[in-house]
């Protein structure tokens, strides 16, 4: 059996079980990687643990609903992985709710599976070409910026999709200093939360980077930001 690299790492939220399976298995024979969730909880740890390049999203949730996980989504990790809602009505609200929530497009049920491949695919293509491209190297770290995989030493670094955008930061930017403020920009926007986020998303990501070998190459400058530095 040959291995063919996939199309692209979908995420598909559906709680109605038929629906899901058909879906799945339509997107699967297309070429994707696709994992599944049944609801809106288990759907946004997902999401936010992994770094999808679509998110095929069901609005009639039990527990959070669609629209709500698509908010979360977008406040959690800034995620910018394109969402394709699947609703049950077609009303011009219930779009603009979507959109409002920022969902990038927009399936009624019934569809044709065709419909949502193409849908998909268009969502994916346009995610993945807007990525930056090239393998950076910063020491014995590498990421390659499309595929989003980090490397120390040839060992794969798996990361939150967080944890992930940063690093790209500080590897683009190094030997540079990266300041909090612009860390916080990146992974939030304008909107930073409240609390004290980034330390930890720093700790995770030191715990991952760093820990394990034998020297550190995430450096703190008090008070003002991070580098990387391998001297
Ligand atoms: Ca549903």
């Amino acid at each position: 059996m040959t291995t063919k690299r996939p199309q692209g790492h979908l995420l598909v939220i559906e709680d109605h079980r038929d629906i899901a399976v058909t879906i799945c298995e339509a997107l699967e024979t297309a070429g994707y990687d696709v994992d599944y969730a049944a609801n809106g909880v288990a759907g946004l740890a997902l999401a936010t643990a992994h770094d999808f390049d679509t998110i095929v999203l069901d609005v009639g949730l039990p527990r959070i609903d669609g629209l709500d996980v698509c908010r979360r989504i977008r406040a959690q990790a800034g995620a910018q992985t394109p969402v394709l809602f699947l609703t049950a009505r077609d009303t011009l609200q219930d779009k603009l709710a979507g959109f409002d929530a920022g969902g990038d497009d927009y399936l009624v049920k019934p569809f044709a599976l065709e419909e949502l491949e193409a849908r998909v695919g268009v969502l994916v293509r346009r995610y993945r070409g807007a990525l930056p491209r090239g393998v950076l190297s910063v020491g014995p770290l590498s990421i390659d910026l499309q595929t989003h995989r980090l490397a120390r030493d040839g060992v794969e670094i798996r990361l939150s999709p967080v944890g992930m955008k940063l690093m790209a930061l500080l590897m683009t930017r190094a030997p540079a200093l990266v300041t909090r403020a612009d860390m916080e920009r990146e992974i939030w926007g304008d909107r930073p939360p409240d609390s004290d986020a980034l330390r930890s998303h720093l700790y995770s990501l030191r715990k991952a980077v760093d820990k394990p070998f034998e020297r550190a190459l995430i450096r703190t400058i008090a008070g003002v930001g991070y580098r990387l530095a391998d001297d």
